[in-house]
């Protein structure tokens, strides 16, 4: 974890106490309960949880786009937007849960400053429309230039995410490309207006792993290039052991662990870190390993139990873990953790045999 202070002064987005919640018939869903962390200029926060733990929301709510039912309850998204003028460098702090979501400067910063891209690309272009056509006009809206430069770019975007013949496909539509070239032109989309902010939401889930391979590169590749912040979001924390500075793990619409990828992966603090950790696959083949399958299912949303969120599958649960929720709180190395036994429990990283493995377990 880099030092507080240089940290501070690189917090390109800080969430803070942010609340997202939908009123459905059966009660409300608290999707996004309490969540603070933030991300920095430049480098990648990857943030994993199974489906339905808020993390999708936390990225939607980022980018303003809440929808009802759903609704912004509470808390603060800070946007340091830093602008290189004449004069100097300038830095202004925009609240963005307070700018209406469909207003000019909201939609300026969405698609502008802060990108998002998606499992299914095909979904976010238009089928009646080249996929050259929607990165020209997203260019010429974004950046104010006049078509022929927005073109020049556009094949040029198209070059740099390794599609080949950029000058023709330019002119294909978005049926025309295979599920990892529509991914390249969705992340060329996304881009092409140099965004201080990629939001990558399981961009990768849909392909093959060689071509997985290849998009994690890409957006490597590119944000060493342009400087971008990502918030990169899966559930699979394989990928963030490939891609990620920093670790959030999500549960039930809260944080229940942050750390510095490394020592989330030689030691995590939490049980369902851990649970989620023991599917990493370990390079070396002499360590054995066994995958801690999460026994039963995640609770009711809309009537959560008390205690601790994780309780009622976790191996390690005592007593007061099913009475008393435990806070996220500051461990040594600049962490934090929601769970009352982080101190003692001796969890398994993907570094090192599960303890199940020992025969611990
Ligand atoms: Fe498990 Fe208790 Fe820690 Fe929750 S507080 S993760 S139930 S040990």
């Amino acid at each position: 974890m880099q030092a507080e202070g240089a940290a501070a002064a690189n917090v390109l987005v800080e969430v803070k106490d942010l609340r997202t919640y939908f009123e459905l018939t059966e009660g409300t869903v608290r999707a996004v309960d309490g969540v603070s962390f933030s991300i920095q200029r430049a480098r990648t926060l990857g943030v994993v949880g199974e489906s339905g733990c808020g993390k999708s929301v936390t990225a939607r709510s980022i980018m303003n786009m809440i929808r009802k039912p759903g609704r912004i309850a509470g808390g603060q998204i800070l946007y340091y937007r830093r602008r290189n003028g004449s004069s100097g460098s300038t830095e202004q702090v925009i609240d963005l849960v307070q700018l209406p979501p469909m207003g000019p400067e909201m939609r300026a910063i969405r698609g502008g400053e802060f990108a998002m891209i998606f499992q299914e690309p095909k979904a976010s272009f238009s089928p009646v429309h080249t996929v050259g056509s929607q990165i020209i006009e997203a260019i010429m809206l974004h950046q104010n230039v006049g078509r022929l430069e927005a073109r020049e770019r556009a094949v040029e975007m198209l070059r740099r995410v390794n599609i080949p013949n950029p000058e023709e496909r330019i002119e294909a539509y978005p049926h025309q490309l295979s599920g990892g070239m529509c991914q390249r032109a969705m992340i060329a989309l996304a881009l092409s207006c140099r965004p201080d902010l990629l939001i990558a939401d399981e961009p990768t889930t849909a392909l093959d792993v060689t071509t997985e391979a290849q998009i994690l590169d890409l957006i490597r590749e590119l944000q060493e290039t342009y400087h971008t912040a990502v918030m990169y979001i899966t559930h699979n924390l394989a990928v963030l052991a490939e891609i990620a500075d920093e670790v959030v793990v999500m549960y039930m619409g809260k944080l229940v662990e942050v750390a510095d990828r490394e020592a989330l992966l030689a030691r995590p603090l939490h049980p369902y870190t851990e649970a989620l950790l023991s599917a990493v696959p370990v390079p070396d083949p002499r360590r054995r390993r066994t995958r801690l399958v999460l026994e039963g299912e995640v609770p009711d949303p809309a009537n959560p139990s008390p205690g601790c969120p994780f309780h009622p599958r976790c191996r390690y649960a005592q007593d007061m873990c099913s009475r008393e929720e435990p806070p996220l709180r500051a461990m040594p190395g600049g962490r934090t953790v929601a769970c009352h036994l982080a101190e003692q429990l001796e969890l398994a990283g993907a570094l090192r045999p599960a303890r199940a493995a020992d025969g611990q377990g």
